[in-house]
């Protein structure tokens, strides 16, 4: 774009705009006159080249120095002319020209000698006529024809012996019949020619290959005859002291040579025409519309030099062949002025088309940044939210799904085979997913999840896929590597135009966490299941039939002694799997119950549960301690209070109560009063969730609990981060100090573990060890565990604490 006059002009109007201008600085240089040394020396080239000898039709006699030396006076008696005359015609001379004034008379028996030599060879002299000013100074002055004197004028032919002179004082033209002569000039008279206007002289003669006699010698009688007979005889003044000479592209040149060299282009068919100025312009604009720089990049530098060179070559040779073959003069200045300029002006359009397309490859490339996890190159969530972005921009109502892929203990698989493998497993199993229609690729949206997104398809035909995609072979080979690993999905489904892309995204991410939780292979999201607010509030009055049906259930998570790998006890977590709603997550309804009171009738039932369940658990032979979450809420309610009293103190179960730092915090008065009765009664107390909140060890200190709960998030950076390490080893010692056994939780691999064993935490608990299970599930863990883990515990915590990576890279089945 460019701007002129407040006008904002494309691509064709700035390409009109500045061919034009190029034009216009070549017309003014061309007729400015700018450009002439240019053409002269070009000329001269021309002339080089196209280099001829003269017809030898035609003779110079000079009056040079030795004439005048030998006649001693100038002008000299004309009686000298008279002797030459009848020499050169008794010698064959065909014509005698004369370029010398005879407008004056001299001595009367001189001039009368002379006339009488002219009259005796009538019409094979030619004397010259003058065009002058009357007046040099005067602008107006009127042009005058001075004419031999009547007496000579009477036999001989007359002829004009003006010649153009151009501005800069040289002559390179020639007049067949200057303006304001009443004869034709002396060449055309001599060539006999008589049509036609003005042309350039051909200056490829060389004057010197005009043959020439001195004066002197003709007058003496003393000459080579042959140079005379049949020959045009020219006669003028070469002498330097006569001041007869021109400047001409060739050099300076003495007049009677010019009038030779003008014969010769006349006779020898070489009268050169120049080019019209304005058809030279347009020539000019066919150059330009050839050259005209293209902005598509079209022309890469080396085309542009390419095509520039042909252009210079086209332009330099073209003329001198025309000239060479033909009688036409071009003049390529303006031609490579116009040249100059369109290649000026084509390097700048190629250098800022490069500059453009340097900088779009640099977008491009932070783009692609942008838009990829650096480890994978696979599309990121950037990506994801584009393409729905994108999808919907098309198609408001269209319906789209987002399906998210989790590979199960992907950390520890990370930690066996490393990132690279990891990766590369990553990478693989993108491409399978493809093959289910993924719109516009497959993304990552964190280390373990990949998603992609699928337009057109109905709540059944997303189930369809679901099902298909449990089905994917989920072996994958790297190396030499060959791992097995677990996928679980979630999926969401939207009509266009409702939801924000980020939404979709999170609910689709929302559905896999639920499938984690939930130990399901792929869950859909839908309102009821993850929760609006009315149907929160709907799920509450819920609660006590779903209690009643059954639909509520607790599952226990083992905890793990690093001490001999033994499990002491266990954490029970509720689950409610909703007729209608599916899965519906703890983490959902237990703030919602906290909030709206259900939540004692909720713990109540839960202690009730646990109760049944420690006794079932006894029968078995397994004497576990099972925790329960006791949320702070529950900790001033007396009535609560009195009741769990009450049922546990006639069961001599093992109980143990997880209550969170931050419940102990907000009402320490109550909450070390509460404890106080529960110790009493026999059940532990656990501090839940430390390092989540504002952790403060002084509360530790006066609540005499029996165990520290270290959370996930204080544990998860504790193999990458030293500071972690430092904060969980002070930690640790600090529990220890108060007589607390600590416990880790959310603890996922077997790096980790080991970490953690060697910072001294006592108890794991976590995926890594197990995910919460069913009662029945439980029992038959603990007793595999008694005779698996515990068994080889010493052995296994071994090689776990000394890091021996080499046990578990195998194959493992992750
Ligand atoms: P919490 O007490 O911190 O329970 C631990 C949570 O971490 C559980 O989630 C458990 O499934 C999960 N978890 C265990 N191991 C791992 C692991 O290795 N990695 C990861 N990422 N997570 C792990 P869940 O069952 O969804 O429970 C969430 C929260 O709901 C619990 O957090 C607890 O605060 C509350 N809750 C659960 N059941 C009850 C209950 O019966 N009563 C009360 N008051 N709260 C409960
Ligand atoms: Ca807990
Ligand atoms: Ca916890």
């Amino acid at each position: 774009m460019i701007t002129v006059a407040g006008r904002e002009f494309g691509v064709r109007s700035v390409n009109l705009f500045w061919a034009t201008l190029i034009i216009v600085v070549v017309s003014m240089a061309l007729l400015s006159g700018f450009l002439r040394p240019v053409s002269d020396a070009l000329a001269g080239v021309r002339f080089r080249l196209t280099d001829r000898e003269a017809s030898q039709t035609l003779t110079v006699v000079e009056i040079d120095s030795r004439s005048l030396q030998a006649a001693g006076a100038w002008p000299w008696d004309r009686q000298r002319y008279a002797t030459a005359i009848d020499n050169l015609v008794e010698a064959g001379a065909t014509l005698v020209a004369f370029d010398v004034d005879f407008s004056a008379p001299s001595q009367t028996a001189a001039d009368a000698e002379l006339a009488a030599a002219v009259s005796r060879h009538p019409g094979q002299v030619v004397l010259a006529n003058f065009l002058q000013k009357e007046s040099y100074g005067s602008r107006d002055s009127a042009v005058g024809e001075n004419t031999p004197i009547p007496s000579l004028r009477q036999d001989a032919l007359l002829a004009s012996v003006n010649v153009p002179v151009d501005v800069d004082g040289k002559v390179r033209s020639y007049d067949v019949t200057p303006s304001g002569a009443s004869q034709p000039s002396l060449a055309a008279v001599v060539a006999g020619r008589s049509g036609g206007t003005s042309f350039d002289i051909d200056f490829g003669v060389d004057h010197r290959t005009i043959s020439h006699l001195s004066f002197e010698d003709v007058l003496a009688g003393d000459f080579d005859r042959t140079l005379v007979s049949g020959r045009v005889v020219l006669i003028g003044a070469t002498a330097v002291e006569l001041g007869d000479e021109f400047a001409t592209p060739a050099g300076l040149i003495p007049g009677v040579y010019i009038h030779g060299l003008a014969y010769e282009s006349l006779i020898g068919g070489r009268a050169l025409v120049g080019l019209h100025p304005g058809l030279l312009l347009a020539l000019c604009l066919v150059v330009g519309a050839l050259l005209l720089p293209r902005r598509d990049g079209g022309a890469s530098l080396h085309r542009l030099v390419q095509v520039h060179a042909l252009a210079a070559a086209a332009i330099l040779i073209g003329p001198v062949v025309l000239q060479a073959v033909s009688p036409i003069s071009l003049n390529p200045a303006p031609l490579m002025l116009t040249q100059l300029l369109f290649a000026i002006w084509g390097t700048r359009v190629e250098l800022e088309r490069r500059e453009r397309a340097i900088v779009a490859e640099r977008e491009a490339g932070l783009l692609h940044l942008a838009m990829h996890e650096p480890e994978t190159e696979l599309p990121n969530r950037r990506a994801l939210l584009k393409i729905i972005g994108d999808t919907w921009a098309a198609s408001s109502d269209a319906e789209l799904a987002v399906i998210t892929v989790g590979v199960e203990r992907h950390a520890e698989m990370r930690g066996v085979v490393g990132y690279n493998v990891a990766n590369a497993v990553l990478v693989q199993l993108a491409a399978r997913l493809e093959a289910f229609g993924a719109t516009g690729g497959v993304t990552q949206l964190s280390s373990s999840v990949l998603a992609f997104a699928r337009t057109d398809l109905s709540a059944t035909g997303l189930a369809e896929l679901l099902t298909r995609l449990k089905g994917l072979e989920t072996n994958f080979v790297v190396g030499d590597h060959s791992i097995d690993i677990f996928l679980r999905l979630g999926a969401a489904l939207e009509r266009g135009g409702q939801l924000e892309s980020e939404a979709l995204v999170e609910r689709a991410t929302a559905a896999l966490n639920s499938a984690r939780a939930s130990d399901d292979r792929g869950v859909v999201y839908d309102d009821d299941g993850q929760g609006t607010p009315e149907n929160n509030l709907a799920l509450m009055s819920e609660m006590r039939e779903a209690i009643a049906a059954g639909d509520i259930s607790l599952h226990y998570q083992p905890k793990m002694s690093t001490a001999d790998g033994v499990i002491r006890s266990v954490e029970a977590l509720c689950r409610w799997r909703h007729a209608e709603r599916g899965f519906v997550s703890p983490d959902l309804f237990i703030p919602i119950a906290e909030d709206t009171g259900q939540i004692r009738v909720l713990t109540e039932w839960s202690i009730a549960q646990a109760l049944t369940d420690h006794a079932v658990l006894r029968l078995g032979g397994q004497d576990l301690v099972i925790a329960l979450n006791i949320s702070g809420r529950l900790l001033a309610d007396q009535a609560f209070q009195a009741r769990v009293l009450d049922m546990v103190g006639t069961s001599g179960a093992a109980l143990c109560f997880e209550i969170t730092e931050t419940a102990v915090i907000q009402q320490p008065g109550l909450a070390k009063q509460a404890l106080a009765a529960f110790r009493a009664a026999g059940i532990k107390i656990s501090i839940d969730d430390y390092g989540s909140g504002l952790s403060s060890l002084s509360y530790l200190k006066m609540l005499n609990a029996d165990e520290l709960k270290i959370d996930r998030s204080l544990v998860v950076d504790a193999l990458d981060s030293q500071r972690d390490r430092l904060i969980l080893k002070s930690t640790v010692d600090l529990a220890h100090g108060l007589g607390m056994s600590v416990v880790a939780e959310g603890v996922e691999t077997e790096e980790l573990t080991s970490c953690l064993t060697l910072l001294g935490c006592d108890v794991i608990q976590g995926y890594w060890v197990s995910r919460p299970l069913p009662l029945a599930k439980l029992q038959s863990f603990v007793e595999h565990s008694r005779s698996a883990l515990s068994e080889s515990w010493p052995d296994h915590k071994a090689d776990v604490v000394s890091l021996n990576p080499e046990r578990s890279k195998q194959s493992l089945a992750l």
